[in-house]
């Protein structure tokens, strides 16, 4: 369903019309803006972006997409690194003027509009001492984040961010509003979250939230390339016996000013963790004691923060504007080949600001039913992503082989399937391993909601035959 033919300027100016939020062509002041996402080797031209303010806009403009058939592409926080939220030619919806989030202190609950990002709901929650799980930096889309699954921090205490959903509203491809919740199109509400778009336009997600903060216990360590195997096999071990409230995450980086390092240690390959303690401080660092009392780290940041502030940390490191290409699997554990091959492959780091980072799961994600929503992954230890960061185009080519020989290196000690929100503009073939066993159910429920495919812009899953 695609159409290449120019809009006619009747065409447009109707739709403009109908609609409460701007809209954009190519030769409009912001459609630049509207059309640059995070990751900036993704160079995409709508034919009509759409600014969606509410729900009306976006049942219009998916009767619009669909009547002409136009390519199809739902904008969140634009922060898909295979840049789905965009298409060439056809009609962007455009959520982010859709940033709304009221909180309800009284049933612990948020309606989060879709087009919110992590900060916007980290600041209106903890204005009531609540949280739910995000992501690892700020500026993240509310919406793919949950729609694909959520890890987060605070995943191994309360679950996928999509865990904490209680019900979504979406517009599905005949343009009407639907509620799915367990009680209303439960099949609708199981295949959201983990379908990652491909069911219809979310406009709002009302979420559960918990008590948490505003102080909380920030963890940070760094170690130098000598004791990067060891110490990665102590956390492998340490995970596995943490309580839920532990989250923490590794990395392996140059070192950087950036990281108030010595410049003896710039460029250096370095171990770093990252981690919360989503519970009391003072427990937090009993908790943490072991990680932090194991070898000799080079510095140890550990002390309390604002969750809000903890949850903005990242923002420098992974902000917009640089060409990235991720390639990431699950794993089962941190295997002495698996050492060996992150060791050969990070001696060299090709950028500073590339990373190869390990999220550690378990914990509530784990111990939610198994088949509790399309995401299939909850068995795994840990996602672990190369991720590649740099500036000029002439270095794509070393960038991308860097991931794909690191990656390709580290299959034999690879667990099966794949993140799918972290699957790049190229490994579209890989979606039915984000799936696996769910891939035929979610085939059907695409058939049901989405025959023709309108929502095709994303990690498509085709509807059955
Ligand atoms: C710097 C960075 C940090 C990240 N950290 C984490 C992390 O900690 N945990 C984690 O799980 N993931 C993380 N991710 C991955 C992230 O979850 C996905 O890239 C996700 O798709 C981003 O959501 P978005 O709304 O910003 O994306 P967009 O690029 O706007 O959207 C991605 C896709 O989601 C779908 N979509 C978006 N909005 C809607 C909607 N309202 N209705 C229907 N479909 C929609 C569409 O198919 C769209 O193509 C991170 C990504 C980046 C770049």
């Amino acid at each position: 369903m695609s159409t290449t033919q120019p809009l006619e300027e009747t065409t447009i100016q109707t739709f403009s019309d109908q609609i409460h939020g701007e809209v954009l062509q190519p030769d409009d002041e912001g459609y630049d803006e509207a059309r640059t996402i995070w990751n900036a080797m993704i160079d995409k031209e709508p034919a009509v972006i759409a600014r969606c303010t509410g729900t009306a806009d976006v049942m219009t403009a998916v009767d619009f997409a669909r009547d002409l058939s136009l390519r199809l592409a739902v904008k969140g926080g634009g922060h898909n690194v295979a840049g789905t939220a965009l298409c060439d030619d056809g009609l962007v919806i455009d959520l982010s003027p859709m940033d709304s989030v009221r909180v309800d202190p009284d049933t612990q609950t948020a309606r989060v509009q879709a087009g919110a990002t992590i900060g916007d709901l980290d600041h209106e929650t903890q204005a009531f001492g609540l949280v739910t799980t995000g992501g690892i930096m700020s500026e993240t889309g509310i919406a793919g984040l949950t729609l694909g699954g959520g890890l987060g921090y605070l995943a191994r205490e309360y679950g996928l961010a999509h865990d904490n959903l209680r019900s979504i509203d979406v517009v599905t491809a005949d343009g009407e509003l639907v509620t799915a919740s367990a009680e209303e199109n439960p099949e609708l509400f199981w295949g959201l979250r983990g379908g990652a778009g491909n069911f219809g336009v979310v406009t709002s997600f009302e979420f559960e939230l918990h008590e948490l903060g505003p102080e909380i216990l920030n963890v940070r360590l760094m170690y130098p390339p000598d004791q990067i195997p060891d110490t990665l096999r102590f956390y492998d071990e340490f995970m596995r016996e943490a309580p839920n409230e532990v989250g923490c995450y590794a990395a392996i980086l140059e070192g950087s000013p950036e990281y108030g390092l010595p410049e003896e240690l710039h460029g250096v390959t370095l171990l770093a963790f990252r981690g919360l303690y989503a519970g009391d401080v003072s427990e937090g660092k009993e908790a943490f004691r072991p990680l932090r009392e194991f070898g000799d780290p080079i510095t140890d940041m550990t002390q309390p923060i604002p969750y809000t502030d903890y949850q903005q940390q990242a923002d420098d490191l992974y902000c917009a504007g640089h060409r990235n290409y991720w390639k990431s699997n699950f794993y089962d554990g941190i295997s002495d080949g698996f050492i060996d091959t992150l060791m050969e492959y990070t001696e060299s780091i090709p950028s500073p600001y590339s990373t190869v980072f390990f999220e550690w799961m378990g914990g509530e994600i784990a111990e939610r039913a198994e088949d509790a929503t399309a995401f299939p992954h909850r068995d795994k230890s840990f996602a672990f992503t190369v991720a590649p960061k740099w500036t000029d185009p002439e270095r794509d080519d070393e960038h991308i082989r860097w991931a794909r020989e690191f990656h390709q290196s580290l299959e034999p000690y690879a667990a099966d399937g794949v993140y799918v929100n972290y699957l790049s503009g190229d490994e579209s073939e890989r979606v039915p391993e984000a799936y696996g066993e769910r891939y035929e159910r979610l085939h059907a429920l695409k058939r049901e909601w989405d025959p023709d495919n309108l929502f095709q812009t994303n990690q498509n899953i085709k509807p059955a035959d």
